[in-house]
């Protein structure tokens, strides 16, 4: 979560909403990094989880990414949420809930939801003051 903060950090220097993620292979080491471009490349997509997984998918070779894990510092939106399900990784670890949109737990459950065929394990809450701060920080500043 701590390399997931110092990405975010990237993305608040570039005018983005500071939202960074990391993606872990099954035994642990890094596999690829992201964080929010949306500003930076004027993609909607373009969120820090979606860019990990796609590094991720091309560092392996292929895009199912079972056993590993994925970490970010904001509770996934919806779009990531699915695409979560669709790259097939075991487990989702996030900081902040973002009540307002978060589709892992807050507003919507996509990632755990039944009628799914996989559903990632689900960890929330790590390092969660840090990450939330670093959210409130972005949004005070003028
Ligand atoms: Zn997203």
């Amino acid at each position: 979560m701590r390399h997931a903060l110092a990405e975010a950090e990237l993305a608040a220097a570039a005018g983005d909403v500071p939202v960074g993620a990391v993606v872990l292979s099954p035994d642990g080491t890094l596999l690829a990094v992201g964080h929010n471009e949306r500003e930076a490349t004027g993609d909607p997509t373009a969120h820090a989880e979606i860019l990990a997984l796609r590094r991720a998918a091309a560092a392996l070779g292929e895009w199912r990414l079972s056993g590993c894990t994925l970490v970010v510092t904001l509770e996934p939106c919806t779009m990531c949420a699915g695409a979560l399900v669709q790259s097939r990784v075991d487990r989702v670890v996030y900081g902040a809930r973002d009540e307002k949109a978060g589709a892992a737990g807050s507003l919507w459950d996509v990632v755990r939801d039944r009628r799914l065929n996989h559903r990632p394990e689900v960890i929330q809450g790590v390092l969660e003051p840090e990450c939330a701060e670093r959210l409130t920080a972005f949004f005070r500043t003028p």
